[in-house]
């Protein structure tokens, strides 16, 4: 079902407003790995024994880079999976804020500009006079 013009602007304006609502946010991704621990007396040094883990990292890309960041606290590591988690959120509205613009495109009938740029104006012209009207 084809959704008219208007229906399209309504979903747009509810697009735009989520992401007035976003929070913070960052790019990467937050992966887990095992591993073992910086004490040689631990369990997880002993051969055979498993590692600690899951740690989790975060990698991203910083001009063409991987830089990778680790998390001292499950807090931190918290915090920041809500920031990308955010990040993504912001990626797919994106996303379907461009569809939907690019559905009122197809639709949005082309109007005759009220200057056309192209003939010459007769004498002086107002550019300040739409706008005050527009107020
Ligand atoms: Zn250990």
């Amino acid at each position: 079902m084809p959704e008219s013009l208007a229906e399209l602007e309504i979903r747009r304006a509810a697009i735009q407003s989520e992401f007035a609502h976003l929070g913070d946010m960052r790019s990467g991704s937050i992966t887990g790995t095992g591993g073992r621990c910086g004490n040689p007396r631990c369990h997880c040094h002993r051969s055979g024994g498993p590692g600690h883990g899951p740690y989790y990292r975060l990698t991203r890309k910083v001009g063409g880079k991987t830089v990778t960041e680790t998390f001292s606290s499950p807090a931190e590591l918290a915090k920041a999976q809500r920031e990308v988690s955010e990040y993504h959120r912001f990626r797919d509205l994106g996303g379907q804020l461009l569809d939907v613009n690019e559905g009122i495109c197809r639709l949005r009938p082309v109007e005759e500009e009220e200057e056309a740029p192209m003939v010459p104006e007769k004498k002086r012209r107002k550019p300040s006079a739409k706008r005050s009207r527009a107020r």
